[in-house]
């Protein structure tokens, strides 16, 4: 696809670089449709940064953010400092998010909030550590959820602001935490309903977790290539579209290094299924009749998705990893760490509450001890955790 340089002009419209191919504009702008519904605490519009900037500042600002760079994406450090962790995983769905939005003329603040805050419910170890923490959680009757999570850090536990507690984010943002990946039933989840369950998210929350996916299918074949637990060959009988992109980029670089070609192939992987999402999502817009959120909202399905060839592609290139990378062997040592550490952290302070700290046995009264026990986990970085280990659980 070609490479546009955009900006939204005055009556919100895509302009594009005189060298830019032309792209059909909005019949109106979709940036205009998103008008904030405000936040739970009211607040003055600050002189010079709108409701969606502030959301994205205090996003950044906030702990758990600052957390994600302790958090493991799929790698650890032991297999080396270049790989993707919880953080910057979280920057490159900015990017690629931001470059979505600002061409299909969507809010591109509220999206790039949105990306920001969309793994700052993850609990430590990745997805190995949520998965031991849901199960500790469902002996005792209850469930994590990375999503529920992300909403209770920013309604309640985080403290920066004297007014209130958590970041008082707008509607729109809490939003696209909980709708940016999957639909909740309101029968489920009734302590949901304020947010429109029976209704789509805006589009700037649909293209999150598609943008979440191309980076992490990307992403993780470098990282399992650069860990050598792929190799190139594997690779290109496994994924036919990497194969077609690497003999192209042996042909345009036959004297450049098989890492730079690697690089080349996977760089055309990743601007294919963007370039894909903006012209389908584009089609269905158009196909559908839809010009306003209102529309959007009341759609019988989302909106922003791939196209069924792209669609087939990721589908067979998220099966290769499966197969391939996410259950090798070489990754077993952090998983058996994720579910040993939380098993035995779990237990021990639901056997000695009096161990956890302060701000947490102040809860008892309002929440189960599991739930508490459960925040207070999700909420640690790796270094964190371990050392909680060794403090109260020695050496098992
Ligand atoms: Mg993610």
């Amino acid at each position: 696809m070609a490479r546009l340089r955009s900006a939204p002009s005055a009556n919100g419209r895509v302009l594009l670089s005189r060298s830019a191919k032309l792209l059909p504009c909005w019949p109106t702008t979709p940036c205009g449709w998103i008008n904030p519904r405000g936040r739970r605490i009211p607040e003055p519009q600050h002189p010079y940064r709108d409701d969606f900037q502030r959301d994205r500042d205090r996003v950044i600002h906030s702990r758990a953010f600052r957390r994600l760079e302790a958090k493991t994406q799929v790698f650890t450090r032991r297999f080396s400092d270049h790989f993707r962790n919880r953080l910057t995983h979280t920057l490159e769905v900015a990017q690629i998010a931001r470059t979505i939005a600002a061409q299909l003329g969507l809010n591109v603040d509220l999206v790039e909030a949105l990306a920001l805050v969309h793994d700052v419910g993850h609990p430590p170890f990745g997805h190995a550590g949520e998965k031991a923490l849901d199960a500790a959680m469902r002996e005792r009757g209850y469930f994590f959820d990375h999503n529920l999570h992300a909403l209770r850090i920013v309604e309640d536990f985080e403290l920066r602001y004297a007014a209130f507690r958590g970041l008082n984010l707008t509607f729109e943002v809490r939003e696209g935490i909980i709708k940016h990946s999957h639909d909740y039933s309101a029968s489920q989840f009734p302590e949901l309903a304020e947010y429109l369950l029976d209704q789509r998210p805006p589009l700037e929350a649909q293209l999150i977790d598609l943008a979440d996916e191309i980076a992490y299918d990307t992403a993780d074949l470098d990282d399992g290539y650069e860990a050598r637990l792929l190799t190139l060959p594997q690779i290109r009988n496994g994924i036919p579209i990497f194969d077609r992109f690497y003999r192209e980029a042996e042909q345009t670089y036959p004297h450049a290094i098989e890492k730079l070609k690697f690089n080349e192939a996977l760089k055309r992987i990743l601007d294919r299924m963007v370039g894909d999402l903006i012209r389908n999502l584009q089609n269905g817009i158009k196909a559908a009749g839809i010009g306003s959120l209102e529309g959007v909202r009341a759609c019988p399905h989302r909106l922003a998705t791939f196209g069924p060839e792209v669609d087939e592609e990721r589908r067979g290139t998220k099966n290769f990893l499966h197969q391939n990378l996410y259950f090798s062997a070489a990754l077993d040592p952090e998983k058996n760490d994720a579910g040993r550490v939380i098993r035995q952290l779990f237990e021990f302070w639901m056997a000695k509450p009096e161990s956890l700290p302060h701000t947490y046995q102040e809860k008892t009264g309002q929440e189960p001890l599991p739930r508490i026990i459960c925040d207070y986990i999700a909420g640690m970085t790796e270094n964190f955790i371990y050392e909680q280990h060794e403090k109260y659980c020695g050496s098992q």
